[in-house]
Formats: C-alpha cells, structure tokens, sequence
C-alpha cells in the first residue's frame, strides 16, 4: 500500500499531503492518485472503484475518553484497513472519521464488495484498549468507474452519497452508489456461500455429451459436463457458476469431484456391459497447475478401477501461459500412463500452432464458429486446414465441437475431422440416458 510515510528531510511543501497522525496521504493527495488511475483507466477496460469509509460514533469516544485514547484507536483501525487491501491500493484519510480507499484495478464491480466485506469483518474483533474492549461500526459506499461515474470528483462525491445513505439507515454495513450494483454483489455473496455449501451437500451433479466416430459413426466417449441443481432454483450451468468458482479456489474441488464422478460412472458403464467408451473430463488451469495433477489422476484411476485409455483430460489453451516446463513434464507423465489429453476450444484463445508441437496432446477440440467460418472465408479456411493437418502429421486427433446443424457435417467430414460432438448428434445428457444410447449401439 502506498502510504509511504513522510521522511524528516521531505520538502515542507509535500508533508501537506499526509495525514500527521497516521502517516497515510490526504485528501489532495488521494484526489491526485485518483485523477492519475481514472486518466490511465480510460484507455483500458478496467475498473477503478473507490471506497468511502466512515468510522461511527468517533466523537463520542473522543468526547468521552479523550483525543488520545480516540488517535490511538484511530491507529489501531487503520492497521486493520491496511490488512484488507493490496500493495497497489491507496488508502487515505480526508477527514476526522474518514477514510477513502481507492482500488485502481478490479476486474467486477463486485470486487470492491469482497474489499468491503473484510474491512467489516476485520471490525469484528474489538479493540483492546487500557485492557477494555471497544467495538468499532463502519459504514462503506462505494462507486465505480465507468459505470457510477466518469470523472474523479463525482466518482468520490458518489462514493460519498452511497456512505451517507448506509449511515441514515444505521445499518453498518457497505453499498454500492448503485441500488442494482448493491443487489449484484448480494446475489453473488449468496451463491458465492451457496457454492461452498453445495460441494459439500453433494449438489452438483455431471451430464455427458456423445462423441462419435465420424468413420464409423459410433459413439466413442463421451465429455462430462458439470451441473448444479441449486434448491429452489433448478439447474445451473456452468457459464453461471464456474467464473466464481474460478475466483474463490473451488474449481480445485470441483475438479476432483468431477473427475472422481466421471471415472466411476464410466466404470460402471463398463460393468453393466456396455461397450467401453472414453470418458473426457474438463480440468480447470488452476486445478492443473495449483495441485499434483498426475498424482491425483492416478489415484482415481487406481481408485475406481478405469484403465487410463478411457480417461480424457481436456485442457484449455491458457494452461499453456504458465509454468511451461513443469506442464511439458506432466502432461508428458500423463501421457507415459495411458491418459489422453485434449486441447479444448482450439480456435478461440491465444491458438498457437506451436502448442501443438511443443504439448504431448492427443486430440485437438476445435470450436464451432472457427468450422463456421471456414465455410463462409477461404482464408479461415486455409487455417482450419493446416491446424488439421498438423495435427495429423504430429499423431492427434481433431474433434469438431458443438455442431449444431447438418450442413456444417458435410463440411466438417470434408476437412478430414476424426470425431464430432455437438448438440446436432445430442446434447449433455444425465448418465441414466446414455446407456439407452450406448446399448442401443446407434450409428450416426
Ligand atoms: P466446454 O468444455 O467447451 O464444453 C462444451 C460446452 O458447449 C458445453 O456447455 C456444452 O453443453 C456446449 N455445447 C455442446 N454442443 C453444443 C452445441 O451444439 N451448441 C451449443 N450452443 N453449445 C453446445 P456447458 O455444459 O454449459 O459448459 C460450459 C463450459 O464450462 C465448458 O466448455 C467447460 O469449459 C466448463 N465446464 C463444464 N463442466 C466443467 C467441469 O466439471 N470442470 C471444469 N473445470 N470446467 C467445466
Ligand atoms: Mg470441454
Ligand atoms: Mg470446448
């Protein structure tokens, strides 16, 4: 955090611009790094918000058990605040019983309520004061840039109206200048503890997508595809739920969960007498890089008893952004075990051609507008082509996903693609439903 107290040599001319008694920049200064974030902001898509804090009933201790005892305090509770931001956040104090905090780069808006949440979470614990306890209540308004407002002054003016509301209804807690924003970051804490809450209840459940065999038409695997059946509300896809998860480490367990499901449910596929299929399941970057990812896939396997050549991992392309010589080396062990891995939304992302030389891959997943457009452009279609054919040359496959339409078949068959998935064939379905498709062996 840039608070960076004044040095004894500093000009007199700058010690105006911080606080004597906390040693964190003022309002001129705060206003300053905030004009300089929102200039900056504007030519990027990013988010700036700033946070309005302002302490309750500071003047009644002050009043009552003296300044000191108020300034002490005062320190104590900007130890907190700095706690609950980053290095590169500003936090500053314009006034007596005010703080104002400027996050200069988030992602959401809702970012800003994760800062709010813990700075009230971080008042919970009283302060110990000459061995007495003192709780101290906040209120927290928040505005953001673009959307509240498009110059500094107002964005701190907003932020400004949001606290003052909060402090009128005596509630102690934060809200956005926005009433929607407000509402936005409620439903996201909500399913954010309902996300928790529903691993470990067992609510979500996997659906499964037929590959097939563009040679023989066959059903040859199958893709699992998470799903949440959130009480009250019915099935949630994944668009809805993964980002969170993404954001608050659950994909890690999500994972393990799915992988663990699939291979079991592929087993048991296989005991029934069904004929064995490949069953591929999504791993998430950060579930890749973050945990032993071969260690964990040879225990499920050993666990549930599924040979490797009916495991599929898919990856996506930003696997490959990081950590490059630690994933050559797994996906290179994975490989050596029996594991297939695929390259998911090949078309979509950073798309090097490189990755496929480089990455121990066996199949390539390439998207529906990419197989669109090379209908429509020749160029496009050239490319689809060579991402084909070396595929090929380097021993891959190429499956051609969420094919909706019979035109795009013919198409699809002409560029020499090996598999087809897509809701044309069928779409994710519960796993009680494939076994009608796979026993009935249809060929499509
Ligand atoms: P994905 O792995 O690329 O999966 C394909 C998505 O396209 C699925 O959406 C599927 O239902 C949809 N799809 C398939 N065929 C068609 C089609 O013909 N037309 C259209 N419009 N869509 C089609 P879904 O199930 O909503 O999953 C979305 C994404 O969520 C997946 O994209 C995958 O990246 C992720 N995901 C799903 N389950 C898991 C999971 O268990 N773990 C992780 N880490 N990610 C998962
Ligand atoms: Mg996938
Ligand atoms: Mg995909």
């Amino acid at each position: 955090m840039k608070t960076l107290k004044p040095k004894l040599e500093l000009n007199i001319a700058k010690t105006h611009s911080y606080d004597i008694l906390t040693g964190l920049p003022d309002r001129n200064l705060f206003f300053d790094r905030l004009a300089q974030s929102v200039a900056i902001t504007s030519r990027t898509k990013k988010i700036i918000a700033v946070l309005f804090v302002s302490v309750d009933r500071l003047k009644v201790i002050n009043d009552t058990l003296g300044e000191a005892f108020g300034n002490r305090l005062l320190i104590g509770l900007v130890k907190r605040l700095q706690g609950c931001i980053r290095q590169s956040d500003t936090l500053a104090r314009p006034g007596r019983d005010e703080f104002v905090i400027l996050l200069p780069e988030i992602r959401y808006p809702e970012d800003a309520a994760i800062v709010a949440r813990s700075i009230l979470s971080s008042m919970e614990k009283p302060f110990v004061l000459n061995r007495q306890q003192y709780s101290v209540k906040l209120n927290i308004g928040i505005s953001v840039f673009p959307d509240d407002a498009a110059d500094p002054k107002a964005l701190l003016s907003n932020a400004y109206t949001a606290m003052q509301r909060m402090k009128e209804l005596r509630k102690n807690t934060y809200q956005f200048y926005s009433p929607a924003m407000t509402e936005k970051a409620f439903e996201r804490m909500v399913m954010e503890t309902g996300l928790e809450r529903a691993l470990q209840r067992g609510e979500f459940l996997l659906y499964y997508q037929p590959q097939i065999d563009l040679r023989s038409g066959l059903i040859t695997g199958v893709e699992a595809l998470a799903r949440w059946q959130r009480p009250g509300v019915g099935l949630v896809y994944p668009g809805e739920f993964l980002p969170l998860m993404e954001e608050t480490g659950l994909t890690i367990p999500l994972g393990e969960w799915a992988l663990r499901s699939a291979c079991m449910q592929n087993m048991a596929w296989q005991k029934a007498g069904l004929r064995p299929i490949r069953v591929a399941v999504n791993i998430s970057a950060n579930h890749f890089h973050e945990h032993d990812i071969t260690h964990t896939v040879s225990r499920v396997l050993e666990d549930t008893g599924l040979a490797p050549q009916f495991l599929e991992l898919e990856l996506t392309e930003s696997i490959f952004l990081r950590k490059i010589e630690r994933t050559i080396r797994a996906l290179k062990v994975l490989r050596k075990m029996g594991v297939n891995i695929s390259i998911d939304d090949f078309g979509t992302g950073y798309s090097s051609l490189a990755y496929l030389k480089y990455f121990p891959m066996s199949k390539v997943k390439i998207v529906e507008p990419f197989i669109s457009s090379v209908a429509f452009s020749n160029a496009e279609g050239v490319v689809a082509r060579a991402i084909i054919a070396m595929a090929h040359t380097l021993n891959m496959k190429v499956i051609a996903e969420g094919v909706e339409r019979k035109e795009q078949l013919a198409m699809i068959r002409s560029l020499d693609c090996d598999e087809l998935q897509g809701n044309l064939i069928s779409r994710p379905l519960p796993a009680g439903k494939v076994v009608h498709l796979l026993a009935k062996e249809k060929r499509y």
